[in-house]
């Protein structure tokens, strides 16, 4: 199939176009770089072993995204780009309304007018908010708690919508648990171009002496050890999970939600211990408060995806951590 991946030199994108590429599929990216580099496309050439067909440009530019859906032929799109710091979204709502929400609608407008129909979200188990009950699934009541949530939330939404009012639309809403880890080659990763929100990236950044130490939002939560519990999940099974979601929509028709995660849940001191253990590392942190609007704990139960997209993660914490310290290596030997 021809695939026109947005935000596709980004983490999960640029994971996902592998996999992709892999399976036959032909694979054009169109990223606007507000998160990430061009060099992450020499990359992926150098991985894939061709030329990777790059669009510089604004999902929300709808004449342009109209241009590339009919010059590269695309017969479906996987939608990944969007910005996604919760923090940020509470600081500055607009940006996320419009790049989040105006950005899915601009994509929309465009298949609509080149007759592509099949679309692939990048959705967030932040959709589900406060757990009313623990692993998630698909039915749990969603009820989003910041811009950020709300914005992926609406987009679900639409799609829900534009597949009602189209028999011959299939949409697939994969909500993502939290990604982890890197492409065993070490060429790509999680390279964020600001200070990482997210724990991993963190790490990464106080391994490599970027930033001093890792601070723990919070030892007191109802878990294990009182520290966050959260679903990790390698990058590479997620960009699986895209691989089986285009099968899926192959044969089905309409809208469908599937949670992409791991099923367990593992808290940040379990984290940090699996990496030092793994990579022979220390990580210096510290304890401090809580973090405004983090939940105490989630994770997903994955039995939706495994029944009907015939997914499930097969990578462990252990490789996460590996593949992750194995990056940073190869990133900081390429920076010097
Ligand atoms: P990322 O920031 O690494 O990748 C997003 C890419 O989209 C970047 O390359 C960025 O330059 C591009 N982009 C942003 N706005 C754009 C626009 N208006 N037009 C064109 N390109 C644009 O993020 P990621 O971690 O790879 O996340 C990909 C998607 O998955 C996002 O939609 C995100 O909300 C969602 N998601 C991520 C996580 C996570 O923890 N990483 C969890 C759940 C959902
Ligand atoms: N976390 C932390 N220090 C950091 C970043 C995150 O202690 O620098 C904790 C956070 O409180 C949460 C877990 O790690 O319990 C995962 O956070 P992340 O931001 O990666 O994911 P999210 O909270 O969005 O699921």
């Amino acid at each position: 199939m021809n695939i026109l991946i947005t935000g596709g030199a980004g983490y999960i994108g640029s994971h996902t176009a592998i996999a992709l590429a892999n399976a036959g599929h032909k694979i054009t990216i169109f990223d606007n770089l507000c998160n990430s580099k061009l060099t992450v496309i020499d990359q992926l050439t150098k991985i894939l072993g061709f030329p990777v067909n790059f669009i510089n440009g604004d999902v929300r530019n709808t004449p342009l995204v109209n241009k590339s859906l009919k010059e590269n032929e695309i017969e479906g799109v996987i939608h990944f780009a969007g910005l996604k710091s919760v923090a940020e979204s509470v600081a500055n709502p607009l940006l996320y309304y419009s790049n989040n929400v105006q950005g899915s609608i601009s994509l929309i407008e465009a298949m609509q007018q080149n007759q592509v129909k099949t679309f692939v979200f990048s959705s967030s188990a932040t959709v589900y908010g406060e757990p009313t009950y623990l692993p998630y699934d698909e039915k749990h009541p969603t009820n989003p708690i910041n811009p950020y949530g709300h914005s992926k939330l609406q987009v679900e939404t639409i799609l829900g919508d534009w597949a009602k009012s189209d028999p011959e639309v299939k949409a697939s809403i994969l909500r993502y648990f939290n990604p982890v880890g890197a492409h065993e080659s070490g060429l790509i990763g999680e390279n964020p171009n600001q200070i990482p929100n997210n724990l991993m990236p963190y790490i990464a950044k106080v391994i490599c002496g970027s930033l001093p130490n890792l601070n723990i939002y919070g030892k007191d939560y109802g878990t294990r050890d009182g520290t966050g519990e959260r679903d990790y999940i390698h990058v590479m099974d997620l960009a699986e999970g895209h691989l089986a979601a285009i099968d899926y929509l192959k044969n089905n028709h309409g809208s469908h939600i599937h949670n992409l995660g791991t099923g367990h849940g593992t808290t940040v001191l379990e984290l940090i211990e699996a990496f030092q253990e793994i990579n022979k590392v220390e990580i210096p942190y510290k304890f401090s408060g809580r973090r405004g609007g983090d939940l105490a704990s989630y994770y997903s139960d994955a039995n939706k995806a495994l029944k009907e997209l015939g997914w499930q993660a097969r990578r462990n914490l252990e490789q996460s951590c590996k593949d992750t310290y194995h990056h940073l290596l190869i990133s900081n030997n390429r920076a010097k």
